[in-house]
């Protein structure tokens, strides 16, 4: 019996957001905004991971050439399927 592979939290652990979480929302703070208390503990985890700032701000420069390159090919925006309407 082995329960040797239970190490994926060594780093802090005081602020209740792990990297995977940190990651998480700042993909998730493109499409809606974070609350105050999200953002709060993403700048405290931030604050205290060197991975996660470089990782964050990797992101926000994709985002950017992301944003950039949908803008240039002005790629058209389907209408979502009504249901619920019959003929
Ligand atoms: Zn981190």
């Amino acid at each position: 019996m082995k329960h040797e592979h239970d190490h994926d939290h060594h780093n802090g652990g005081d602020s209740g957001l792990t990297c995977r979480d940190t990651t998480h929302l700042v993909c998730s703070s493109r499409d809606e905004p974070l609350t105050p208390e999200q953002t709060a503990q993403l700048q405290t985890h931030l604050a205290g991971c060197d991975y996660c700032r470089v990782a964050s701000q990797q992101f926000g420069r994709m985002f950017a050439q992301l944003d950039e390159l949908f803008a240039r090919e002005e790629t058209p925006v389907l209408p979502a399927p009504q249901q619920g309407k019959k003929p």
